[in-house]
């Protein structure tokens, strides 16, 4: 197959060669062909060296790189990716696991394949792709997961409408969401997660129907619980508020905007059998922790990325101080506040800068006790360190 090319400045190919997978447009001397949005292009250095294959897009980043050697087939490429993702995950514990049968098997860069995302939740595999170029491919991720789980696969669901309809994309994004793949009984199924069970809606749900990677930072909130007075604020389906329950807290309070997101908190207490202890509030959890009256030991801040792009950035810093100096302000002495931001564009040091000032705006003595990420199923690649998104600090507060 002949692709276009993109020909770098010999004094730019060193990030390439390194492996990171971006190509900037700053980077590109000359392009051959006329590559499309999406559109395979092989990257070469002005003296003519092969440095890798991507796909094209017409933004600050020229190509997402998705392989730094020569290949034969697509479908073959993308098995060996897949192949090697699934043994990171058995490695992890986690596939093939009992008491932990969701996972993300396949973390975009930090996996290889850029723009992609596939969690496994108990049989199904949910697709999310945030590039054209990737959504093209999906035919042969559907071969490759066939593979790799056999009869353990019971379907396959492209959740993509919502990824790429935000995209430069000239794909018809209408009725992308859908079954790739096995018969569908039904749009849910029930995961277990650290022996905790969980009712997972992959259809109606945000992101691909659960927020995986929390899994590790639940388990250490159920080290401190016994005992305890929880506010669980964006709560979701209740992730947290339920390894909480479970491990002792004499009382746990969930607060979610959506009624959908306390409608699965709800069932997944009754689901665990820790209905007796909670309470859920539908309600914007800025309002909610002005008003509250009660006296947390521990509060959890993990809200949405309020800031999907660097524009966005500022506004989003000043929201998150504001969420954590009225949290500071409101938790009870000696109490602990567990606080998270995902957004890609706030950077480790800038979540610490955030959490500082919040801390001198409360007025109050605090101490972290923890740094928290992302779990080792959504790994980082080393040279593309950008991917970290999920940060935590758990804090103490005199
Ligand atoms: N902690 C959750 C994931 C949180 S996702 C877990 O472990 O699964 C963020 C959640 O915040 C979503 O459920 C969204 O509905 C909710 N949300 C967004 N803005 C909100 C607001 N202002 N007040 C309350 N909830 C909000």
């Amino acid at each position: 197959m002949n692709y276009a090319k993109l020909i770098l400045h010999q004094n730019k190919i060193n990030a390439v060669k390194r492996f990171h997978p971006w190509v900037f447009s700053g980077a590109v001397k000359k392009k051959e062909g006329n590559p499309q949005q999406g559109d395979v292009v092989e990257i070469y250095s002005e003296k003519g060296e092969y440095l890798g294959t991507g796909h094209f897009g017409t933004g600050s980043v020229s190509a997402r790189i998705f392989s730094f050697e020569k290949f034969n087939s697509f479908r073959e490429l993308w098995l060996q990716k897949f192949q090697a993702a699934y043994l990171v995950r058995k490695s992890l514990g986690l596939a093939e696991s009992e008491y932990t049968t969701a996972y993300r098997l396949i973390h975009a860069e930090g996996d290889g394949i850029p723009g992609l995302i596939v969690d496994w939740y108990h049989g199904t595999a949910v697709i999310q792709c945030h590039s054209a170029g990737i959504h093209r491919e999906i035919k042969n991720f559907v071969e490759a997961l066939k593979e790799i789980y056999g009869s353990q696969l019971h379907s396959v669901y492209d959740k993509s409408a919502a990824t790429l309809h935000h995209k430069n994309t000239s794909e018809p994004v209408n009725n992308i969401d859908g079954y790739l793949f096995g018969k569908v009984q039904s749009s849910h199924t029930i995961i277990h997660e650290n022996h905790h069970r969980f009712l997972v809606n992959w259809e109606a749900g945000q992101k691909t129907g659960f927020f995986i990677d929390q899994r590790d930072n639940r388990l250490l909130l159920s080290r401190y619980a016994y005992g305890k007075k929880v506010l669980n604020t964006f709560s979701y389906s209740g992730g947290f508020s339920v390894y909480a329950a479970k491990s002792g807290a004499a009382l746990v309070h969930s607060v979610d905007s959506s009624a959908k997101a306390i409608e699965w908190t709800n069932e997944n207490m009754r689901l665990n059998h820790t209905d007796p202890v909670h309470q859920s509030y539908c309600a914007d959890v800025f309002d909610f922790i002005k008003e509250a009256t009660d006296d947390y030991d521990i509060i959890v801040i993990d809200p949405p990325a309020f800031a999907k792009s660097q524009s966005a950035r500022h506004s989003a810093i000043k929201a998150y101080t504001r969420l954590n100096t009225a949290t500071f302000k409101k938790i009870k002495r000696g109490g602990l506040v567990f606080s998270f931001s995902c957004s890609q564009v706030v950077t480790p040091e800038m979540f610490v800068g955030v959490i500082t000032s919040a801390a001198i705006e409360s007025g109050r003595n605090i101490r972290v006790l923890h740094h928290l990420s992302q779990p080792a199923d959504h790994p980082i690649s080393i040279y593309n360190p950008e991917a970290l998104y999920l940060k935590g600090l758990v804090l103490y507060v005199e």
